[in-house]
């Protein structure tokens, strides 16, 4: 079908797709179409990785609003949202608005009332009905991206019940799922009451295969001799192959630690094969990512790069992850090393993917579990630049004759799971239920499940094979969970209670909620400590891993800090409670060395964390902080001010004095402690600061200070002619007292780099 057949889009599009060099449409595009998705129909599309979906997003969504609507884009990750609204934002030169809703969970997102298209995580879209935000019930057509991901145990229920909510507000509203292709899909579509493409149809041909012994064995039954040197890894050879060839390589690995060897090994290989004009540069990359981040994992990246290697994962830094990103699209980076996180939507096809590792270490089994077929055909869809090469190969690994077996059983000729909905998990149960209540969803027992049949777990699970309706069984254990801890009050009427309303408006898992409440009742003025380990066991935080050296030394520290916890220590004979504390205590003393100006890179090493790790339990804590201190000040429990400077430190990750300082724009820690040392000790000194001080103490950086003054408000910020007074200049490295909580680290040493607290991004 060619682009200008596309009836309903406004008449700009094709032209713009033809400028983009797309003419026809991919066979699964023009299915859509057939199927009403530029008309308001509802449509599940289950295609391969890098079949299109984007393009069947982008008909729904103009089309709609070319019939005078609003369009929702529902991403699964945050960092996809700012690449979706870049790649939308084109939209912009005809008319159409596109915003995107990140931020605060309590915020309305009000000024997204004009926006035509906007994008958003399912998490956000389900706190802005929660909150009432005015536009969701003017909503024509909702796009949910990687819908497969409902079956994913941590976000799949939000993803469920939002889209549940959303049509349920919304009668008609357009429903379009896309979805990687997966075992089910028409239940996904039944469940949708939507139209169905399921095609397994790719743009350039994969070959899957396995590498064995010395060559590459592929699905077609065919064979191709690859040499592996003597002393060489194999996946050493195959990127060396690659290259030989003219080609990158994509090579995914189950951890961080192993994206970040296999590159630093890899470079070895990539480094004797680059031109000098590839090396130049290279080395203009490196120094880029170097400028992103003062850490490890900043300098260590930029050593790979400047070899024409990479390493790609969560704990990298956004800023990063866009350079590398960016630098392997463009073939200058040869090979990038990858957590699966790049399966997920991000756009960087490569001739070849190398699947390393198909073993994941796994907490809830305590071991390593193989991946599903889905990921690993999601990872391998990466393979192949359609116009670039004449095809692509995703190859798996085998050490032995009967792993090959193994691995083709597994993988190559394999289907993918069905997906499994896993809304009746206890933790999104409670959550659910208490905001479907909260939020005016339902009043009774039978509005509930009215309004849950609606769910994919209703389409799937109702009918247990025993005659039990199962989800009256989990509605009623959650509805007596809710009961229990106050949140809701049952009788004919179901109601949320105050605190029951403030929990789901503030998006915590009410057994969160229930720990706060318990430890403040307990614990009338809580240090900053005893908040830290508060909010660090409850559901909503992601502990930090107990490592198997650690548990000595968390007891002792319990032990001593034991007077500042909110709530009784349980005892070591409790294994399990005992375990999840000590963890809690290494997560909260995280947190107070951030807070205790201990410099990022020394965390990083002390806890075994990259800069992103230290960025989420940062933002984790902070967001329950603030939730905590509405619990305490709706219920008047504890001192609300301990909460609040408690959340400030977290907050700006420093110590209490300099609070005030590090809040304003362009200070941050380092320079919030630097001028404090010069004497400088509020905002309001900074506004009426020397100048020459002021410069000094931020080392003579005239635009960096020109800007704090003009954030702290100062008549006259110009630093035309101020030379930096020589006695307020920080000590240069100065010696890192020995850390330690309260020590500080004051970062004496380091480069005044841009980013103060320099934290990746997820
Ligand atoms: P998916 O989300 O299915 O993995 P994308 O939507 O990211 O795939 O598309 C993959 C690539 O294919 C993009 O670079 C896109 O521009 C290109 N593409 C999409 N549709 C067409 C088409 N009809 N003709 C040519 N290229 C296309």
């Amino acid at each position: 079908m060619d682009v200008d057949a596309v009836p309903g889009v406004p008449g700009w599009f094709a032209e713009h797709l033809r400028e983009g060099g797309i003419e026809t449409l991919y066979p699964p595009q023009a299915e859509a179409v057939e199927a009403g998705v530029a008309d308001g129909e509802s449509l599940v599309a289950s295609i391969p990785t890098a079949s299109g979906k984007t393009l069947i997003a982008q008909l729904a969504m103009l089309s709609a609003v070319e019939r005078g609507g609003k369009a929702l884009y529902i991403v699964p990750l945050r960092a996809l949202a700012s690449e979706k609204r870049e790649e939308f934002s084109a939209f912009e030169d005809h008319g159409v608005s596109v915003g995107v809703s990140t931020g605060n969970y309590e915020d309305t997102g009000e000024y997204l009332a004009s926006m035509d298209v906007i994008v958003a995580t399912s998490e956000k879209v389900d706190s802005l009905v929660r909150n009432g935000a005015p536009w969701i019930d003017d909503l024509d057509c909702v796009v949910a991206d990687e819908v497969h991901l409902v079956d994913d145990a941590e976000r799949g229920p939000t993803l469920e019940v939002t889209l549940a909510k959303l049509r349920r507000i919304n009668p008609g509203l357009q429903v379009v799922a896309l979805s990687a292709t997966i075992g089910n899909a028409a239940l996904l579509a039944e469940w949708l009451d939507a139209a169905l493409v399921d095609d397994d149809w790719r743009p350039i041909e994969l070959r899957k295969g396995v590498h064995y012994g010395q060559a590459l064995h592929f699905d077609d039954g065919s064979q191709r001799e690859l040499r592996v040197g003597s002393g060489e890894k194999p996946t050493a050879a195959i990127v060396r192959d690659t290259l030989g060839d003219g080609g990158s390589t994509l090579v995914f690995v189950n951890s961080r630690r192993n994206a970040e060897g296999a590159a630093k090994r890899l470079a070895t290989t990539t480094e004797g094969r680059l031109t000098d004009d590839e090396r130049a540069q290279l080395a203009a990359l490196a120094e880029e990512l170097r400028d992103v981040s003062d850490t490890e994992t900043s300098e260590d990246l930029a050593t790979c790069v400047e070899q024409g290697a990479a390493f790609h994962h969560a704990g990298c830094a956004s800023g990063h992850r866009q350079i590398v990103e960016g630098a392997f699209r463009d073939r200058l980076v040869k090979v990038v090393c990858a957590t699966p996180t790049l399966a997920a939507g991000v756009n960087t096809p490569s001739r070849r993917v190398v699947v390393r590792d198909w073993r994941r270490y796994s907490g809830d089994v305590g071991g390593m579990q193989p991946l599903s077929v889905l990921e690993v055909h999601q990872m391998m869809g990466r393979a192949g630049r359609p116009g670039r090469d004449p095809y692509g190969e995703a190859l798996l690994l085998a050490n032995s004759h009967d792993e090959l077996d193994e691995l083709f059983e597994r993988y190559v000729w394999a289907d993918p799971e069905p997906v499994e909905s896993k809304l009746a998990r206890e933790p999104a149960m409670r959550s659910h239920l208490l905001a479907t209540v909260a939020s005016g969803f339902a009043d009774s027992r039978d509005a509930l499940l009215e309004f849950l049949d609606r769910t994919l777990y209703s389409t799937q699970y109702r009918q247990g094979s025993d005659g039990v309706d199962n989800l009256e069984r989990v509605v009623d254990a959650t509805l007596q969970y809710l009961e229990a801890n106050g949140f809701v009050r049952l009788g004919d009427r179901i109601e949320a209670t105050n605190l029951g309303h403030t929990v789901s408006r503030l998006y915590l898992d009410p057994m969160s909620a229930a720990e706060i409440v318990d430890g403040l009742e307990d614990a009338a003025d809580p240090t900053a400590f005893g908040l830290y380990h508060l909010v660090s066991r409850t559901p909503d935080m992601y502990e930090l891993y107990l490592r198997s050296g650690d548990r000595e030394e968390y007891t002792m520290l319990a032990y001593e800090r034991e007077a500042e916890f909110c709530g009784e220590m349980p005892s070591e004979f409790e294994e399990g409670r005992f375990e999840d504390w000590l963890s809690a205590t290494k997560t909260a003393r995280m947190l107070e060395d951030w807070a205790s100006e201990i410099d990022e890179d020394r965390i990083a090493e002390r806890y075994g964390v990259g800069p992103g790790d230290i960025r989420g339990k940062v933002d984790t804590a902070e967001w329950l902080l603030g939730a905590a201190e509405s619990l305490a000040a709706e219920l008047d429990l504890a001192n609300v001010t301990a909460i609040r400077e408690a959340r400030k430190r977290v907050q700006h990750g420093v110590g209490e004095e300099l609070i005030d300082l590090a809040g304003v724009r362009h200070v941050g820690r380092k320079r919030a402690r630097r001028l404090h040392d010069a004497g400088i000790e509020t905002r309001a000194d900074l506004r009426e600061a020397d100048k020459s001080v002021v410069l000094g103490a931020l080392r003579g950086r005239t635009k960096t200070a020109e800007n704090v003054l003009e954030a702290a408000g100062h008549q006259d910020p110009s630093m035309d002619g101020v030379r930096p007074d020589a006695d307020a200049r920080p000590a240069e490295a100065a010696a890192d007292p020995g850390g330690g909580a309260g020590g500080g680290s004051r970062g004496g040493g380091e480069d005044d780099g841009e980013g103060q607290s320099n934290l990746g991004d997820f």
